[in-house]
């Protein structure tokens, strides 16, 4: 997969987790708050999907992030 933002990690751009480092503090409350577990903090300190098989697209993630860093991304088609 082509990455699709060049400025995301290489950890979050071949996710559907993506994370955007201009707004992300790394506060981590993305990662707390995910019922699977899914995420954890890349090498950067920044978010990614650790265990992205795991993902149910639920969107707390992105919808806790007090600083609207997370967007979801290519999730398979059935689920949009
Ligand atoms: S909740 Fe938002 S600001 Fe905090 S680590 Fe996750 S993506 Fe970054
Ligand atoms: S969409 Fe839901 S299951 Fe997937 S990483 Fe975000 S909070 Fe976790």
């Amino acid at each position: 997969m082509e990455p699709q933002n060049p400025n995301l990690s290489a950890e979050a751009m071949y996710s559907w987790i993506a994370v955007d480092e201009k707004r992300c503090n790394k506060c981590g409350l993305c990662i707390d708050m995910c019922p699977m577990n899914v995420l954890d903090k890349g090498s950067r300190g920044y978010p990614f999907a650790r265990h992205r098989d795991d993902c149910w697209y639920c969107d707390v993630c992105a919808f806790v992030c007090p600083r609207k860093a997370i967007t979801l991304t290519d999730m398979p088609y059935l689920i949009r």
